[in-house]
């Protein structure tokens, strides 16, 4: 085993986010404002009704507003954007989160699109990737932000670093990939088409699993050393990464659970927040 592997906790790296949320939420009902975020949640995806029903647990325990939208796995792209549509016109809603993936019948990037940039606390949309590609995002996505926050509450450096992304969605592998660019680590960005991938991860000084398929980034794919961030979420508590095996590798690791899934949630709370202060600080 690599010396003394530095578990990387999403927990703590969570509660620092969340320090001070309660007291603006706090002020802002006094202004007569609850910060709500809407989840849509399409069909019956068990890691998705997982994260929603995580996002709306948490806006509880700060004393937020969350709205639960569930919707058919049958819905068409047209009645999931007159949902978005509703979502938007409404001066109660916040932020609004669209859980991906949705069913294949509906058309994900129209019904990103339908939401609107100032409710888009995840930078879903064109816009919002775009701001963040810029490095200018008010609300950057939320895993690919809790990624760096990770990165930067451990002080583990990021310039000049070979990062290795392993997926490319427009929500978690393409954004977290110009982040770190944006950092200026050195970024290689691997998908399912990527020839050679065992031998590009080992090159990675960062590691990030973004893949969606249980315990896939072998052990021996990682180099000594390496600082290595599962940001998968597989049924059964199981990440995109095979922790045993990695860990032995790794100079820091997250674990799952309790790496950066807490660390998203937190992070998709302070954009909540941060717009429904918009709303009230800045009309
Ligand atoms: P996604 O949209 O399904 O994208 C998966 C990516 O992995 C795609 O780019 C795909 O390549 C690539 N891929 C698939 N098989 C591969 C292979 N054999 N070799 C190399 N690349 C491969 O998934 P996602 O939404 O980005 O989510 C990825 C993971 O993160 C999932 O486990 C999800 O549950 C998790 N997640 C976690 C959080 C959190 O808060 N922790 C938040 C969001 C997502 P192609 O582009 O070529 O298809």
């Amino acid at each position: 085993m690599a010396e003394k592997t530095l578990i990387l906790n999403g927990t703590t790296v969570a509660d620092g986010i969340k320090a001070n949320l309660a007291a603006r939420v706090a002020a802002l009902k006094e202004k007569g404002i609850v910060p709500c975020l809407a989840t849509i949640l399409v069909g019956d995806d068990p890691s998705s009704a997982t994260y929603v029903r995580m996002k709306g647990s948490a806006c509880s325990r700060l004393g937020m507003e969350s709205r639960r939208i569930h919707l058919g796995a049958e819905t068409t792209t047209e009645e999931l954007i007159a949902v978005i549509d509703g979502l938007n016109g409404d001066d109660g809603v916040h932020g609004i989160l669209l859980q991906h993936p949705v069913p294949h019948q509906i058309d994900e990037r129209a019904a990103f699109e339908a939401i609107a940039i100032g409710k888009d606390v995840d930078g879903v949309t064109m816009l919002g990737f775009a701001q963040n590609a810029f490095g200018m995002a008010e609300y950057p996505s939320c895993t690919p932000a809790a990624i760096l926050a990770i990165l930067d509450y451990y002080r583990l450096p990021m310039e000049g670093k070979h990062a290795v992304v392993v997926g490319r969605s427009p929500i978690l592998g393409k954004p977290v990939s110009l982040m770190l660019l944006n950092r200026n680590a050195t970024v290689t960005v691997c998908h399912s088409k990527t020839e050679g991938l065992a031998e590009l991860v080992r090159q990675g000084d960062i590691v990030v699993a973004a893949v969606g398929k249980p315990a896939f980034i072998q052990g021996e794919w990682v180099k000594e050393g390496a600082v290595v961030l599962d940001a998968g979420y597989n049924e059964g508590n199981i990440g995109d990464v095979d922790y045993e095996a990695c860990l032995a590798k790794a100079s820091a690791i997250t674990p799952v659970p309790a790496g950066v899934g807490p660390v998203t949630i937190a992070t998709l709370l302070k954009h909540t927040v941060a717009a429904a202060e918009r709303r009230v600080f800045q009309p």
